[in-house]
């Protein structure tokens, strides 16, 4: 029979793995942290029960949250990645020539610690000489940031806990302060199927602070639904106005030149949430 993880999605409905072992597991100062082995995806981070990042689905996610604002800016030097300790976000960010300087703002250390040991494939561009790994709150970190960075990612954990700050209108507005005048910045907003209201309330937020808004999608077979979305807040730049030239030669295995702009085509009951 073996092993099964199950993370209740919602009170009804679930997700079920089928586990070859436990690799570590502690209570961190802010969060429940396991890393386990399984049989279908590889490794796997949980916090709080939550499936954070696979080996065999990560790049999805990693992927969509990095190239889609950073083939849009023009000239990204500077970026802010929020969360992501498992360092894949970074990762992709790293494939960007422009880029002069990373920063990870991550509330905990372990997260960090432990995806460096066991997702050495995702993690292993944190110790790259363009980043700074800071551990600190993200929602503080934003406060104390004014016009300084090209883009900004928010690469968090749900709603819930540590990040429950940065799903508020305050926190976005924090974003927009800490971004330049012609900034861009993405944050992951949870799936139209069991969360609409959260991407209603993100979207509204965003739109009164924002000029230019935007909801994408991608899929990702270990996250509640499969169908995630990204939420994307602009100063100037359209994601959709990119010309050709501006794609250079990128390593991918989701993104493409031709997905940028087609991700942002919504099927209709979630582009409904957007309006
Ligand atoms: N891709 C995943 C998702 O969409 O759920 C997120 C992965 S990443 C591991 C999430 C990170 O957010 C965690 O490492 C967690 O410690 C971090 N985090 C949560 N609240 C935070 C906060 N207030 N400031 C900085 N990092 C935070």
């Amino acid at each position: 029979m073996g092993l099964w993880f199950t993370e209740k999605q919602t009170e009804n409905f679930g997700i079920t793995m089928k586990i070859k072992q436990t690799l570590h597991t502690e209570q961190t100062e802010f969060q429940k942290l396991d890393m386990v082995e399984t049989e279908e995806f590889g490794n796997m981070l949980l916090l709080d029960g939550m499936v954070m990042t696979t080996q065999k689905d990560e790049f999805v996610y990693h992927e969509m949250v990095a190239h889609i604002p950073l083939f849009t800016h023009p000239n990204p030097e500077n970026v802010l990645v929020v969360g992501g300790g498992d360092g894949g976000v970074i990762r992709e960010v790293l494939k960007h020539p422009s880029v002069k300087k990373a920063t990870l703002v991550d509330i905990d250390g372990k997260v960090i610690e432990y995806s460096k040991k066991f997702l050495p494939e995702i993690a292993g561009m944190l110790e790259d000489p363009r980043v700074d790994v800071q551990v600190g709150d993200g929602f503080m970190h934003i406060a104390e940031s004014e016009n300084e960075y090209d883009v900004i990612m928010v690469d968090s954990t749900e709603p819930v806990g540590p990040a429950v700050n940065l799903f508020t209108k305050g926190f976005y507005a924090g974003i927009s302060r800490a971004l330049k005048e012609d900034g861009i910045f993405v944050a992951q907003s949870d799936n139209p199927w069991f969360t609409p209201d959260l991407i209603r309330n993100v979207q509204r937020d965003v739109r009164e602070i924002f000029p230019l808004t935007r909801l994408y999608i991608a899929n990702i077979p270990t996250y509640p639904s499969g169908m995630w979305t990204f939420t994307m807040g602009s100063k100037k730049y359209d994601p959709l106005e990119v010309t050709e030239d501006r794609f250079h030669e990128i390593d991918t295995k989701y993104y493409t030149k031709e997905l940028h702009k087609a991700a942002f085509v919504l099927p209709k009951f979630v582009s409904d949430l957007t309006k």
